[in-house]
């Protein structure tokens, strides 16, 4: 049987500590799409982010059979390129070498990139849309333009697995639609796996092969859209009130509002 791509056993992350993460289990098969949605502050970013390393997680996670704290920081990026929710934008830097730190895991120490770097690149701007961008200065692009940025920066880094933390939040519909299905369309032809997490639940369900819904730092449900986009499940964790349908790719979540309350002397 092969590894998971990823394992989250029994995770419990603290931050200041506050308990943020309460024994978090999480299964994603390699090519699998998993999306994690939740209300805000459910813990989303929290998990990704320790699913990517950047929070110690010990004897908690493993990637592709390997347990996370025992690969060196340079293999790690080999095999998992992170999106964060919002990235630190480096001050004065370009579009290609922001895009080029994606290639850092293959440069040697105190090497330059290679002819083989620069393409990688080249490819990954083109098939995003950015081509024309190269040279303009991160800071100057729209909230839009810089989040097709950070993807490319992912994609150059030619990890297998893609964590993806709201990666369409500022993004158009029509850029949005663009970049999730250059993402399906990387993931069919090259095997990436992908752990995103996503507020908008319609596009979530239609994308991923399987959604996890977390609240309060646990996982409160997890299966195919159908089975947790459920108005039952929506209502009860997000106190809000939808309309689930059947849409082509699988169920749509439409927000109606909320019958009115009854009056005082009604009740
Ligand atoms: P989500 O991505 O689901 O909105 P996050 O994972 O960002 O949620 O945050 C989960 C909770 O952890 C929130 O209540 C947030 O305020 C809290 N949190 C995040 N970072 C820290 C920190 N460094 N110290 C204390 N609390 C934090
Ligand atoms: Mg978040």
């Amino acid at each position: 049987m092969t590894a998971p791509a990823v394992r989250v056993r029994d995770l419990h992350v603290k931050l200041g500590g506050v308990p943020i993460l309460a024994g978090v289990d999480l299964t994603v098969a390699p090519g699998e799409w998993v999306t994690v949605i939740g209300p805000n502050g459910a813990g989303k970013s929290t998990l990704l982010r320790a699913v990517g390393g950047l929070l110690p997680a010990p004897h908690a996670i493993s990637l592709f059979g390997t347990p996370a704290e025992s690969l060196r920081r340079r293999d790690r990026a080999r095999v998992v390129a992170t999106v964060a929710q919002s990235p630190v934008v480096p001050a004065g830097m370009s579009v290609l070498d922001y895009v080029l730190l994606g290639r850092t895991p293959y440069i040697p120490p105190l090497g330059r990139e290679s002819a083989a770097d620069l393409a990688a690149v080249d490819d990954v701007l083109d098939r995003l849309d950015l081509g024309a961008f190269h040279g303009r200065e991160l800071a100057t692009l729209s909230g839009g333009e810089r989040q097709r940025v950070f993807l490319a920066r992912a994609l150059a880094q030619g990890a297998t697995l893609l964590l993806l933390d709201e990666p369409t939040s500022a993004l158009d519909i029509g850029h949005q639609q663009e970049v999730l299905e250059l993402v399906d369309q990387l993931r069919r032809e090259h095997g990436l796996t992908v752990l995103a997490t996503m507020h908008d639940l319609s596009i979530a369900g239609e994308y991923a092969d399987r959604l996890v819904l977390l609240a309060e730092g646990r996982v409160a449900a997890v299966g195919p859209p159908a089975e947790v986009l459920t108005e039952h499940l929506l209502a009860t964790y997000y106190r809000a009130t939808v309309r689930v349908v059947d849409g082509d790719h699988g169920p749509l979540v439409v927000p109606v509002r909320p019958g009115p309350r009854p009056l005082r002397s009604e009740q």
